[in-house]
């Protein structure tokens, strides 16, 4: 008899023991949107055990092209909540649990406290500043993407340490011309291409397969067709890992 997992476990390096902590782990997702939407497939798929879907938004059919989670007729619904149907319809052995909020100060903390691994989808930065700080504050590790028109970025921040967002970044008040899906447009396929190199990355940190993208940072060109690694340190000065 096969079971979805047969392909998983015929992998190198990938056994009971690594199917086994997808299965008892809790995944916090915020955003559920283009990015959010090939992460949470392939998380569902993969079997891990819970996952926590956060967004305050609703499907607006402007978004379709990259949110491909949603069905055409889903305009006005909560994104958090088709978001969890849609991982139960692709696989009831995940618990989906819908969080149709904003992440703010008034909860970050208690959803990032129950999660054994913090993926970031969000589309603006004050969420990312907010969990990046909550995730380093309670020694979660992080996974996040970002797009912006054609090009996309993806990294992981190690438990309770830099290189953190803020460190590649700078400090929320100094950053300026964050592009906008609404005003600058975005590739839906490259929310795809970085989605799934979340995941991928997410499955990593869980499982303990491979070297999770740790003080490097991938950057995608849909445009050119280049992908690049490049090397990225934590800045001891960070206000939100740093030494001082
Ligand atoms: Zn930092």
């Amino acid at each position: 008899m096969s079971g979805r997992h047969d392909r998983h476990l015929a992998l190198p390096g990938f056994g009971a023991a690594q199917l086994g902590r997808l299965r008892a782990a809790s995944a916090l997702v915020v955003g559920a949107g283009g990015l959010g939407a090939p992460v949470l497939t392939y998380l569902a798929a993969a079997g891990v055990g819970r996952l926590v879907i956060v967004d305050d938004d609703v499907v607006e059919e402007a978004n379709l092209s990259r949110q491909v989670l949603f069905a055409a007729d889903a305009g006005g619904r909560s994104k958090a909540a088709a978001a969890a149907e849609r991982v139960r319809a692709l696989n009831p052995a995940v618990e989906a649990r819908a969080v149709a909020a904003r992440l703010g100060a008034d909860n970050v903390a208690a959803l990032v406290a129950v999660a054994d691994v913090v993926v970031d989808c969000s589309d603006n930065p004050p969420t990312r500043y907010r969990l990046n700080r909550a995730a380093l504050a309670a020694g979660r590790p992080l996974v996040w993407g970002a797009i912006a028109q054609f090009c996309g970025r993806c990294a992981v921040t190690p438990a309770g340490r830099g290189p953190c967002w803020e460190c590649l970044f700078g400090p929320q008040e100094q950053l300026s011309g964050w592009p906008t899906a609404a005003a600058d447009g975005v590739f839906g396929p490259v929310c795809g291409v970085v989605g799934a190199w979340a995941a991928a990355e997410t499955v990593k940190v869980i499982t303990g397969l491979g070297d999770p993208l740790v003080s490097r940072m991938l950057l995608v060109d849909a445009l050119t067709g280049e992908t690049l690694v490049i090397p990225v340190q934590a800045d001891p000065d960070c206000p939100a890992c740093g030494r001082r």
